[in-house]
């Protein structure tokens, strides 16, 4: 049997990481493209770095593009890499547009010149469903982003679906709600709640500052997210799909879980703060699993619960490996 072969952008990432984690098990062939910096970040593929080919690559970068994949021959595309966070995307909305947005084009060029016979998937976001028109959000709701990260995703969205009907391309988008782990980015609240929970409990930090804690998000664990994606890949006919667990909390009901873990009571430290706040922020985001599970037999396995408290007893591991 032929080995399987996958690129993986991003893969420096949380998904990435889990993705390569998860297709390594499958038996597959993983090719991670990094992009150059002036210092190592490879934190969270450290432990399986031996079993990847990791190449150099920029989506903003036409050309390194069309080089890995004439190089290296993926059966498979994963294009997990972006400016992924949203605050950054008020400051910087031009490169989030570049990256976010145009450099799924520049994927699916490369693919398209080079091999239009390779499967393609594109990490789209609840974020595009922003100002929400309708509660559940499925593959069918229409889009109204609230921040140039949101715009930039329906772009790809809209890229991916538009290659896909042009050119006959097995490309596929999944639509997915947030997702987390212990190897989220810290700036992302989760984790910052998480961290806080943890350094608090620890005598390290004395409070946590927070925009609106009132925001509802629906909140699934990572790793069940990158086999969702890879299911799309494996199916007969490439289509769009909503990852999501169904259900939604506040921000606030996070916090006092991952305090209660800890057995402090939040409302002793936690302050809110303006700085914190979005300049237009998204209502209730929730999204419909159906079309996933009723395809593909996919579905969010982790609990909300459970997920809080895996993210704060990582937190609680890592202080005292710092010890
Ligand atoms: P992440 O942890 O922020 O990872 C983003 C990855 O993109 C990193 O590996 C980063 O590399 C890479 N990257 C950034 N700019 C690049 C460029 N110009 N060229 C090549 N690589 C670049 O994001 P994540 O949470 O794993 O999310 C993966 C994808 O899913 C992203 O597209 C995100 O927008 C999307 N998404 C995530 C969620 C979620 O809840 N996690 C939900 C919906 C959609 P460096 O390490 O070098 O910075």
């Amino acid at each position: 049997m032929t080995v399987k072969r996958a690129l993986i952008t991003g893969i420096t990432g949380q998904d990435g990481s889990y993705l390569a984690e998860f297709l390594l098990g499958q038996g597959y062939e993983v090719i991670g493209m990094v992009r150059r910096s002036s210092t190592i970040n490879f934190e969270r593929i450290e432990h399986i770095q031996d079993q990847l080919t990791l190449v150099s690559g920029d989506l903003m970068d036409q050309i390194s593009l069309i080089d890995i994949l004439e190089k290296h021959r993926p059966n498979e595309i994963y294009n997990l890499a972006a400016q992924s966070f949203v605050q950054t995307s008020w400051s910087q909305p031009v490169f989030t547009g570049e990256v976010t947005g145009l450099g799924v084009t520049r994927v699916l060029d490369a693919m398209r010149i080079v091999d239009p016979d390779i499967r393609f998937y594109q990490a789209s976001s609840s974020e595009m469903f922003g100002k929400v028109r309708e509660v559940p959000q499925t593959e069918l709701t229409p889009f109204y982003p609230r921040s140039p990260y949101g715009v930039a995703k329906v772009y790809g969205h809209w890229i991916t679906v538009n290659y896909r009907e042009s050119y006959n391309l097995f490309a596929c988008s999944g639509i997915c709600f947030n997702h987390e782990s212990p190897r989220r980015g810290h700036e992302f609240v989760t984790r910052k709640v998480a961290r806080a929970a943890a350094r608090i409990k620890r005598g390290l930090e004395k409070e946590l500052r927070l925009g609106n804690i009132d925001s509802q998000r629906d909140w699934g664990y990572a790793p069940d997210y990158v086999r969702g994606m890879w299911m799309m890949l494996q199916q007969d006919q490439p289509d769009d799909y909503v990852l999501a667990t169904g259900r939604t909390h506040t921000v606030r009901r996070f916090v006092e879980l991952a305090f209660d873990c800890v057995g402090l009571d939040y409302q002793q430290y936690v302050k809110l703060d303006p700085a914190f706040m979005r300049p237009a922020d998204v209502d209730i985001l929730v999204g419909d699993p159906s079309k996933a599970r009723q395809k593909m037999g996919w579905e969010a396995s982790t609990s909300f619960e459970t997920l809080v408290e895996l993210m704060v007893r990582a937190e609680l591991e890592m202080i005292g490996a710092e010890d």
